[in-house]
């Protein structure tokens, strides 16, 4: 039996080399509800052979078309001949939109099928578009709502039980159009494949979404598909309702952040309501500007806050000073706004790297006595000087651009020095703030070793890896250290609290961050 009422969690079969039967327990004690078998891809006399098992779930039927995404090349006969054979023990079929409207053959056979409802598997009538969009094109998430419910028009003179509608994703804006059609007359399935998508293939689950696809065995049957217990124990999908507070992480790149592992895990570990996503937001003002709209309207999603991270960090400022929102002083100081915050008139604009700064150079016992060496005149640099207040007179920043380095150092009233003198720097405090040593490029240092030693104190922002070659270096110096994922894990700690007016569990971030996430994950 399908149970009703909740969106299911459906497994693909595709991968012809491993026993189905394997694939299918594996399936089946991982929580699916239900199969999809790729009659396209699989070999029938498996499938045949592999049916007690298989049919310990409920079974989708799909032979997907090649210009569909599938393999299938053959006669629409033949493929009606291998639904038919199978059609007896699965509770859904698959057929393309397409296919429908070109094939008089598959209209009647479709007709047929939905007229001996009851006895029969259910139709799901679909569509698939596998082109990627550029991400640097505008109007996306209007036209693609647009050419979606131009499917659905299509759609709505067939005799589908159920409706399947894929496009793929260049940023959040085609995940948040697919959001915005999935409720309707019938019951639908409204993805964004590619891995911007994901924030459809989760969220459907709160916005009566039929299914969603998961894998738990190879790559999967569509770019971005999920990990089956990703879906189940990192987004909860169990229990998302349309009610559930949404958050997430607005950047370019996103795919590899941290921030949706630590932060869906605390909000597990309180039993709190609440899903955070990685929502990739395309590197322009118009992409920004349509998906801070879009989320922050509170109609269609009860977004309750974000995380800001590169390059979205000073457009976010922008948008929210344009627009009336508030922006905190620490936020202004920086120049950057790395968390938005729902408050009831609005949007407030917040920066808690400020704090993470503080957090790291306390844990390592800084106390201020001196010269300041600053590497790097981004984003965090700025954070560290804003964290500094009155030290931030005695920094000279040294950054490979000298013209960044200058423009910062007459905002924080400090001095620039040339990149190339970094070497002769020495006092109380040195901190990184290039990408110099990150993960893969974990062994660089930036500066020369034997200068590091001439600092009292060496503070790395880098956290991917923890403990950097500079940290390393510096240890053996006899310097005190600071890290980055001190600061890291402050700076999430003091997002959890702004959104939800109390901390995370004690110690949960750093328990999750050394309980193995990927290496090459960043913010
Ligand atoms: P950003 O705004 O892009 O700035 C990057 C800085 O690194 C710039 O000063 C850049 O110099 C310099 N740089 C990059 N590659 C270089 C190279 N090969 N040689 C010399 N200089 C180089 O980035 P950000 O947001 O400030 O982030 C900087 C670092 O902070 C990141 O690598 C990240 O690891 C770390 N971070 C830590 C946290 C945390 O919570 N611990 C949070 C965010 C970031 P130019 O100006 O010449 O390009």
């Amino acid at each position: 039996m399908i149970p009703s009422g909740r969106c299911l969690l459906a497994v693909p079969l595709t991968d012809h080399h491993t026993p189905l039967e394997r694939q299918a327990r594996a399936a089946r004690e991982q929580g699916a509800d239900l199969l999809e078998l790729r009659l396209d891809r699989l070999d029938p006399v498996a499938v045949a052979a592999a049916l007690p098992v298989l049919r310990d779930l409920p079974l989708l039927l799909t032979v997907r078309e090649r210009d569909e995404g599938g393999d299938w090349q053959g006669l629409p006969a033949r493929k009606l001949d291998l639904l038919e054979r199978f059609a007896p023990y699965a509770a859904w079929v698959d057929v393309e939109l397409a296919l429908w409207e070109r094939s008089d053959e598959v209209r009647d056979w479709c007709a047929n099928l939905v007229a001996q409802s009851g006895t029969r598997p259910r139709l799901i009538m679909s569509w698939h578009d596998f082109r990627e969009p550029d991400p640097a094109a505008t109007g996306r998430m209007a036209a693609t709502q647009a050419r979606l419910e131009q499917v659905l028009e299509r759609m709505r003179v067939t005799p589908a039980e159920a409706e399947k509608l894929v496009c793929y994703a260049a940023d959040v804006q085609e995940s948040l159009a697919a959001l915005a059609v999935t409720r309707g007359e019938r019951p639908r399935i409204v993805l964004a494949m590619g891995p911007a998508g994901l924030p459809s293939r989760v969220l459907t689950a709160g916005r009566g979404g039929l299914l969603t696809f998961a894998k738990v065995h190879g790559a999967g049957s569509a770019p971005g598909q999920p990990d089956l217990d990703e879906l189940r124990d990192v987004y909860r999908i169990a229990h998302l309702t349309a009610r559930t507070p949404v958050l997430g992480v607005i950047g370019w790149p996103v795919t590899h952040s941290l921030s949706p592992w630590i932060h869906n895990r605390a909000l597990a570990e309180q039993g709190r309501a609440g899903v955070y996503l990685p929502l990739a937001v395309a590197p322009h003002a118009e992409a920004l500007d349509t998906v801070l709209e879009e989320l922050l309207r509170g109609d269609r999603f009860p977004v309750r806050g974000c995380s800001v991270t590169l390059p979205h960090k000073t457009g976010v400022l922008a948008w929210l000073e344009a627009h009336d929102q508030h922006v905190s002083e620490g936020a202004a100081a920086c120049g950057a706004v790395n968390t938005l915050v729902r408050v009831p008139e609005g949007w407030r604009g917040e920066n808690s790297d400020v704090l993470g700064v503080q957090a790291a150079l306390a844990e390592a016992g800084w106390r201020a006595d001196g010269p300041i060496t600053l590497l790097g005149a981004g984003g965090v640099a700025r954070a560290v000087l804003a964290a500094l207040g009155s030290e931030a007179a005695r920094v000279t920043i040294f950054n490979r651009t000298r013209s960044r380095a200058e423009e910062l150092s007459s905002a924080f009233g400090c001095v620039a020095g040339a990149w190339s003198d970094r070497g002769a720097a020495r006092g109380s405090l040195l901190v990184n703030c290039t990408s110099i040593g990150m993960y893969p490029r974990a062994d660089e240092l930036p500066l020369p070793a034997e200068s590091i030693g001439q600092h009292g104190t060496v503070f790395d922002t880098i956290y991917t890896p923890a403990r950097t070659q500079l940290l390393r270096v510096a240890e053996g110096a006899g310097c005190r250290t600071a890290s980055g994922l001190t600061m890291f894990v402050a700076q999430a700690e003091q997002q959890y609290r702004w959104w939800f007016g109390q901390g995370p569990p004690r110690g949960s971030y750093r328990r999750t961050l050394s309980g193995g996430v990927s290496p090459g994950a960043n913010a």
